[in-house]
C-alpha cells in the first residue's frame, strides 16, 4: 500500500516534469493547462496526506514558505570567466585570425548564440538533482541563490533521464526577465513609488537577490543554458553537441543557435540578428561566438579572466538627438508625481518617440535637463525611451532650471516626499488627477475592459463632475454623455453599451480593476482562484491571505488593509448596487483551435510570446517554430520575419491578430 502511494507520487512527478519539458524546452505542449493543473493538484494532495514522501525535487516544492536570512557564497568548481567584447566586423576578423594562428592551420568551425541580457548563473546537479545555484560573483565565488532559482519553472529541479545521468554536472546559463514582465514590473513600481529597474538585466538580478522567494516566483524569470562547468564524464566532443545534450536533460536552450563554417558566416548571422532582435520577447545585447570543438577550446585556453576561444559581438546602443519642448508633471493613480520630458518626435530603434519619463525629481536635478535643451535619447534595455545626456554646450541662453512643484499640478493640493526622498506624492484624497488615472486603469484592457471609455472621455466625465468614483460610471445615462462636447448619438450609445457589457466581467478582472497597491492581473487571478467570491476575499483574515503560496507578506497586508478601509468598501457596495456582478469562473474550456498547428511571427499587440503560446495551448492548438506543409496557419503580427515569406511560398494561410481573437471568441 505505502509502496503503491510512493509509486503513484513518483509517476505524477515524472509526468509533470515531462510536461514542463514539453512546454519550456521544446515549446510543444501536449496537454491543456487545466489538465496540467489537475495533475499538479493531485500530486499536492497525495504529498499532503503522506508528507514523508515529499522530496525537494518534487514539482510542488519550487517555492519555499519562509524568507531566508541572507545569501551564503558558493565557490565555483571551475571559474566563471567573462567574455571579451567586440563591436564591429573588423574586430571579429581579428579574433578569427588569432584563432587560426592558435590552432596552427587545423580546421575549425563556430557556434553562434544570442547574448541574452540577463544574469549568468551556474546550476549544479548531483545525480540529476539540482543541489545549488550561484551567481557569477567575482568569477571564483558567487552568491548562493538556490532558493530563488528553484522558483524558475524553465529550470528543472531534476534532469530528465538521458542515457547516462552524470554524478556531477554544472550547467551555466542566463537567467532573464522577458520584456513584457519587465515593463509590467516597472509600471507597478512607478505606481507604488519605488525606484525603477533600469533594464531587464537589473530586474532579473534584483529578483534573484530577494530574500523572499515567493516574490521571486511572481517575477516571471526564465532561463537559457549555454555552457558546461564541471562534469564527471565528458558529454560530447563539440559545444554544439553539448547544447543538444542539454535539451535532452530537459534544460532550455535557445532555438536560434547556429553553426558557422567560417567568420564570414558568423558576421552574416550577427548582422541579421541586429535587425531581428526587436522581434524577440526578451532582450539581447549582442551575439556570442564560440569555437565549436571542445579539444580546440582547450588548446586555445584562457587569458587571465576570459577564454581565447570565445568572443561577444555587441550591438551598438541606438541613440537619437532631439530638443526638449517641455517638462510636464503627471499625477499617477496613487498620487505619485512623475516628471515627463516632451520632445520633438524622433525615430529610435524602429519607433517614433516623443516623450520620456524622467522617473523622479532627483533624476531631473542630476541631469539638469531644461526646456529648450538638446538631449540624447536612448532606449533602456531597447524598450523604454530615456534621456541619457544633456548637451549643455548647445543650451540656448536664458533657460532656467526645472522647479520641483510645491503643490500638485492637477489639484493644487499639498505634496510630500516619500520615505526614500525621491518621489513626491499628492496628499489630496480627492485629487481629480488621481481619480482620472484610477478610472483609466479601471476601464483598461487588462481590467474591466470598457472599450469606449477612453482617457479623453474620462477627463470630461470627471471635469463635469458626472463621475466621482468607479460606481458612478454605471449610473451614467446616454443623455449625460450626449451633453458632453463632441459626443454624437452613435458614440454615446457605444459607450453606454460597453459599460453595460462590462458588468459581468470575471472576478479577477474586477479585483485587478480596483487598483489595490501591488495587485496586478496575475495576483488578481490567484486571489480569484483562491476565494472564488468577492465577499470571501473582502472578509479574508490576514493569516488566510498570508497562507497563499504565491503572495508575499507585504502584498497580503496591502490587500487586507484595502478591504478594511470604509471608503473602499463603500465604492465596492456602490458598484454592486449599480449592477456589477463579478463572478468567478474557472477558465472556460474551448477547442476552437483543436488539432491546429500554428506558427507565430512578428510582434503582437495583445500577447507576449509566452502568452500567445499559452493561449493557443488553452484552446487546444499547438505552436511550432517553423513553417511547413503541416502548418495550419501563420499568425502574423507587426514586422513579421522570414516565416511570412515561407508561408506565402508554401501557400499556408496567414491571419492577423484580429482574426485570431475572433477565432477564439475574444472579440
Ligand atoms: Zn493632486
Amino acid at each position: 500500500m505505502a509502496e503503491d502511494i510512493k509509486k503513484q507520487i513518483e509517476k505524477l512527478r515524472q509526468e509533470l516534469r515531462t510536461h514542463d519539458y514539453l512546454y519550456y524546452v521544446l515549446n510543444q505542449p501536449e496537454i491543456p493547462d487545466q489538465q496540467y493543473d489537475r495533475l499538479f493538484a493531485q500530486l499536492r494532495q497525495l504529498e499532503q496526506a503522506h508528507p514523508q514522501y515529499i522530496t525537494p525535487d518534487s514539482p510542488t516544492q519550487r517555492v519555499s514558505e519562509r524568507p531566508i536570512e541572507g545569501f551564503g557564497t558558493i565557490r565555483h568548481a571551475i571559474p566563471m570567466l567573462s567574455i571579451d567584447n567586440t563591436y564591429n566586423a573588423d574586430d571579429l576578423r581579428k579574433f578569427d585570425e588569432r584563432i587560426a594562428k592558435g590552432l596552427e592551420g587545423a580546421d575549425y568551425d563556430y557556434v553562434v548564440e544570442l547574448k541574452i541580457d540577463g544574469l549568468a548563473i551556474s546550476l549544479r546537479y548531483e545525480k540529476g538533482i539540482l543541489v545549488n545555484a550561484a551567481t557569477r560573483g567575482d568569477g571564483e565565488t558567487g552568491d548562493d541563490v538556490t532558493a530563488n532559482v528553484r522558483t524558475i519553472k524553465a529550470i528543472p529541479l531534476k534532469l530528465l533521464s538521458d542515457s547516462q545521468i552524470q554524478e556531477t554536472i554544472e550547467v551555466r546559463g542566463e537567467v532573464y526577465m522577458p520584456t513584457k514582465s519587465f515593463i509590467a514590473l516597472n509600471r507597478q513600481k512607478t505606481e507604488s513609488g519605488e525606484p525603477l529597474f533600469a533594464n531587464p538585466r537589473n530586474a532579473a538580478a534584483g529578483s534573484l537577490k530577494l530574500l523572499d522567494s515567493r516574490i521571486t516566483a511572481q517575477r516571471n524569470l526564465s532561463f537559457f543554458a549555454y555552457a558546461l562547468g564541471e562534469v564527471s564524464q565528458p558529454l560530447a566532443d563539440e559545444h554544439w553537441q553539448v547544447l543538444h545534450r542539454f535539451k535532452k536533460f530537459g534544460l532550455p536552450v535557445h532555438p536560434n543557435i547556429k553553426k558557422a563554417a567560417d567568420i564570414d558566416e558568423v558576421i552574416e548571422i550577427c548582422s541579421s540578428w541586429e535587425k531581428e532582435r526587436h522581434h524577440l520577447d526578451f532582450q539581447i545585447d549582442g551575439m556570442v561566438i564560440k569555437v565549436n570543438s571542445l579539444d580546440q577550446q582547450e588548446i586555445l585556453g584562457a587569458t587571465g579572466r576570459s577564454p581565447r576561444w570565445c568572443i561577444s559581438f555587441k550591438f551598438p546602443a541606438e541613440q537619437a538627438e532631439t530638443i526638449i519642448e517641455s517638462i510636464e508633471v503627471q499625477v499617477g493613480k496613487s498620487g505619485i508625481l512623475t516628471p515627463v520630458a516632451k520632445f520633438k518626435p524622433v525615430l529610435l530603434a524602429g519607433t517614433t518617440v516623443k516623450s520620456a519619463s524622467l522617473h523622479n525629481f532627483d533624476q531631473v536635478d542630476r541631469l539638469d535637463v531644461r526646456q529648450g535643451d538638446t538631449v540624447i535619447i536612448e532606449k533602456a534595455g531597447e524598450i523604454i525611451p530615456q534621456v541619457v545626456e544633456v548637451k549643455k554646450e548647445l543650451r540656448p541662453v536664458g533657460t532656467k532650471p526645472f522647479k520641483v512643484p510645491e503643490k500638485c499640478p492637477n489639484c493644487e493640493g499639498p505634496v510630500k516626499k516619500n520615505e526614500n526622498g525621491a518621489y513626491l506624492r499628492c496628499l489630496n484624497p480627492n485629487c481629480l488627477g488621481q481619480l482620472k488615472e484610477k478610472l483609466r486603469y479601471f476601464a483598461g484592457r487588462d481590467q474591466m475592459d470598457i472599450e469606449n471609455l477612453g482617457p479623453a472621455l474620462i477627463e470630461q466625465l470627471v471635469d463635469t463632475g458626472l463621475v466621482k468614483n468607479f460606481a458612478d460610471i454605471y449610473k451614467l445615462q446616454k443623455e449625460d454623455i450626449l451633453e458632453l462636447e463632441r459626443m454624437a448619438e452613435k458614440s454615446a450609445t457605444n459607450v453606454i453599451n460597453a459599460i453595460d457589457q462590462s458588468k459581468n466581467r470575471p472576478l479577477w478582472r474586477f479585483i485587478a480593476a480596483l487598483g489595490i497597491r501591488n495587485i496586478g492581473t496575475q495576483t488578481a487571478e490567484i486571489l480569484a482562484d483562491e476565494f472564488a467570491s468577492l465577499p470571501k476575499l473582502m472578509d479574508a483574515p490576514i493569516d488566510c491571505l498570508q497562507k497563499i503560496e504565491q503572495i508575499g507578506p507585504v502584498v497580503a497586508q496591502n490587500i487586507y488593509d484595502y478591504f478594511r478601509n470604509e471608503a473602499n468598501r463603500k465604492v465596492i457596495d456602490g458598484l454592486l448596487t449599480a449592477g456589477v456582478k463579478p463572478v468567478h469562473q474557472k477558465e472556460k474550456k474551448s477547442d476552437a483551435l483543436a488539432g491546429k498547428t500554428i506558427v507565430v511571427t512578428g510582434m503582437l499587440e495583445n500577447f507576449s510570446r509566452p502568452q500567445i503560446e499559452q493561449t493557443i495551448k488553452q484552446f487546444g492548438g499547438k505552436t511550432a517554430s517553423s513553417v511547413s506543409k503541416n502548418t495550419d496557419f501563420v499568425l502574423a503580427g507587426a514586422e513579421p520575419g522570414s516565416k511570412l515569406d515561407k508561408a506565402t511560398q508554401l501557400g499556408v494561410k496567414v491571419i492577423d491578430e484580429k482574426e485570431f481573437l475572433k477565432m477564439i471568441g475574444k472579440i
